[in-house]
């Protein structure tokens, strides 16, 4: 069955993430096209493509759910290739990621982006890509250090706040976060910038410590700023598959997520996480992290990364 819309053109952008996703799409494409030799396909062919969904971190649901027209099509014989068995499960991924409504439209400045995520998940690299992007694209940015519970948290986003040329506000280690996101939304209020970027603490004393913090800076934000905070990212490591998803689940109780940010999938397998998590919490991805240099940050676009899964 050939794809109603045609698939994503090998853009640069689109062959990144291709790369990007090498590990998972080896891993599916091995199975893929084993099934495709010495036919008939038969239920037996289902079960294996059910296996190779599977290793890749899809979860049992999720599969289930791709599968299902794919089974349709299997019984009415409309499945003969592995071409058309691809374009199917593509267009059933994509189609799966449309989940939650879309990004805000822009508020007046400044724009504020609040991140979440646990330690070493990728925060801090990926506030650093999304504000050099902004950067390139000609907006003002400020960033705020509002993990001072790690001292070298608040060194390593100066350190990239230098090499980007970006204002990093920041209190000393130990010192109250909520102190630094009150000063860092009154300094962008003053300083006219479009952007406010604000980095938070990914591990606490207790678990149930951090959660308070975090609901404690959401309405220091909403306070400061109206509208705001206009995205609540979660970021999220890629290499840790289905098993971020309990984390996610915690995070989203607490705060409120609006977005999903998948950081290193380039070093993973378990890429069909990133569909799988989307799914069970009907949050968007809004960029997929593939590599450690700050251009290697990608907005998200359902279609362009089931193709690259299944291309
Ligand atoms: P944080 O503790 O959540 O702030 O995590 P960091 O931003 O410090 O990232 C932890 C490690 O993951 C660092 O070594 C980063 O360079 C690396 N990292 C972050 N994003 C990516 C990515 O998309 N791909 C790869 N390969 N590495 C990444």
């Amino acid at each position: 069955m050939p794809a109603e819309v045609p698939p994503p053109a090998a853009s640069g952008v689109f062959s990144r993430l291709r790369d990007g996703l090498r590990k998972t799409r080896d891993g599916i494409r091995e199975k893929l096209e084993g099934l495709f030799i010495g036919a008939p396909l038969d239920e037996a062919t289902l079960e294996h493509l059910e296996d190779a969904l599977l290793a890749s971190d899809l979860g049992p649901a999720t599969t289930a759910a791709i599968l299902e027209p794919a089974r349709a099509a299997f019984r009415r014989q409309g499945i003969t290739t592995v071409e058309s068995m691809r374009a199917l499960l593509a267009e059933r991924v994509a189609e799966l990621l449309q989940v939650g409504p879309p990004p805000p439209p822009p508020p007046n400045p400044p724009h504020v982006t609040l991140f979440l995520g646990v330690n070493g998940s990728g925060k801090t690299t990926t506030i650093a890509k999304l504000a050099k992007r902004y950067r390139d694209a000609g907006e003002a940015v400020l960033l705020a250090a509002g993990d001072t519970f790690r001292a070298a948290a608040i060194e390593q986003l100066q350190i990239w706040g230098r090499r980007i040329g970006t204002d990093v506000i920041a209190h000393k280690p130990g010192a109250d976060p909520a102190a630094v996101v009150f000063d860092a939304c009154k300094a962008a209020a003053a300083r006219k910038v479009e952007r406010l970027l604000i980095d938070t603490a990914g591990r606490l004393h207790t678990r149930q410590n951090l959660m308070e913090e975090l609901k404690k800076i959401h309405r220091i934000i909403a306070r400061e700023v109206s509208g705001a905070p206009h995205e609540t990212l979660l970021v999220l490591d890629a290499t840790t598959g289905l098993n971020a998803l309990a984390q996610a689940r915690e995070f989203h109780q607490a705060v409120g997520v609006t977005g999903l940010v998948i950081a290193k999938l380039d070093g993973t397998a378990k890429g069909g996480a990133v569909v799988a998590i989307a799914q069970a919490l009907q949050i968007p991805v809004r960029y997929v992290g593939v590599g450690e240099a700050p251009d290697d940050l990608q907005p998200f676009d359902p279609r362009e990364f089931a193709f690259a899964l299944f291309s």
